[in-house]
């Protein structure tokens, strides 16, 4: 048994043969967000990017309609937390899919509403896993800077402490670097910084992408990337130690789950130096993308491959995962050998392909 309701049968045969309803989805819950990231790929000058976010009404029949192997949504933005009514979008998640994880991202500018939040999930849903992902990039000063908001360090730091003293397996915050052309050249200090003096012991990074109205300066892509390769192989050398758990390894899911980050993190490091096609991508097939507004697609990046507009279609997510215009996106991914370096994407990636499988299973003797 996978979760309470979707089946080990039904998410092995959609994973390994059929691959044809997602086990993973991105809702961009709003754009609205109170931090205006120099990276950010939301056009904060465009009035259009805020409006129509989808109701209530809407979430609810679009949640009855996600077919029958979800087991994760992650809710992002903008700030998701911006949304008042992100509680009730969350239970809806939860009575009407299949999820057995919530993985929320989050800038952590409202610490009392997120612990709110993961008191009153975790009340309605013990068995949910609630991923809390906070974002901090630099050190006090610089971040608040960044990120254009007065205390934001401190109540990234106070929103993390107070979800760990939950002491609560389900509930799991850790702190998220993005590692981009403000911080590449401080990353050493910025790991040291939150690990030795904020004790922080959940800590993961990604590297800034292409995407919307961000562009990298292509002069700081070498250093991007250096930094990217130091900061990843200390996360590795402290997860070995015991000073940074992001999974629980005495758990099988844990040891798959550092594995495959040790995998995605190298295929990250060759296709961002080289961009070499290494694997297929699974976007569009177990792994997709809704906007605030209801439109779906195969991922952030492909803006112009749009599978359609949920409002267009009574909110009736399979139907427009089941056309043939995603058939024809699903053809595009595979015959362009589409690549990149999002995480998300990549990580479906690896646990849906064959050829990783032994990689994945050798982490259980592995020892982290
Ligand atoms: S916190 Fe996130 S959504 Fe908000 S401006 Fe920064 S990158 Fe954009
Ligand atoms: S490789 Fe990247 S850009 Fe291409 S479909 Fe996958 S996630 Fe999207």
């Amino acid at each position: 048994m996978i979760t309470e309701k979707a089946k080990f049968a039904d998410v092995f045969k959609n994973v390994y043969l059929k691959k044809k309803s997602p086990v993973s989805l991105i809702h961009f819950l709003t754009n609205r967000c109170n931090a205006r990231c120099s990276f950010c790929f939301i056009d904060f000058d465009n009035p259009n990017s805020f409006k129509n976010e989808l109701t209530l009404d809407e979430i609810d029949k679009l949640t009855k309609n996600l077919g029958n192997t979800l087991l994760n949504v992650n809710f992002t933005g903008g700030e998701p937390f911006a949304r008042k009514d992100i509680v009730d979008i969350a239970k809806l998640y939860i009575k009407n899919t299949t999820i057995q994880s919530l993985y929320i991202t989050t800038n952590a500018s409202l610490p009392e509403r997120i612990i709110e939040f993961a008191k009153i999930i975790h009340d309605y849903d013990n068995k949910i896993e609630l991923s809390f992902q906070i974002s901090i990039d630099d050190l006090p000063k610089k971040h608040d800077e960044v990120r254009k908001i007065e205390n934001l360090f401190d109540n990234c730091i106070l929103t993390y402490q107070e979800l760990k003293n939950m002491k609560n397996d389900k509930i799991k915050p850790s702190v998220n670097i993005t590692v981009s052309h403000e911080n590449c050249e401080n990353i050493e200090k910025i790991f040291y910084y939150l690990v030795d003096e904020k004790k922080i012991d959940s800590l993961k990074c990604c590297i800034v992408r292409d995407e919307g109205v961000y562009s990298t300066p292509k002069d700081k892509i070498k250093k991007i990337l250096k930094a990217y390769d130091w900061l990843t192989n200390k996360i590795l050398e402290y997860q070995k130690n015991g000073k940074i758990k992001n999974y629980n390894t005495a758990s099988i899911q844990g040891k798959i789950h550092n594995k495959k980050d040790e995998i995605a993190w190298k295929m990250i490091k060759k296709i961002y130096k080289t961009n070499d096609y290494i694997s297929p991508c699974h976007a569009s097939s177990l792994f997709g993308v809704i906007t605030a507004d209801g439109k779906v697609y195969p991922c952030e990046i492909l803006e112009d491959k749009i599978v359609g507009d949920l409002r267009r279609h009574n909110m009736n997510f399979m139907e427009l995962w089941n056309s043939d215009n995603n058939k024809n996106i699903k053809n595009f991914i595979l015959d362009t050998k589409c690549r990149c370096t999002y995480e998300c994407a990549l990580s479906f990636n690896i646990l849906g392909n064959w050829r990783y499988q032994l990689k994945l299973l050798s982490s259980l003797i592995t020892r982290y």
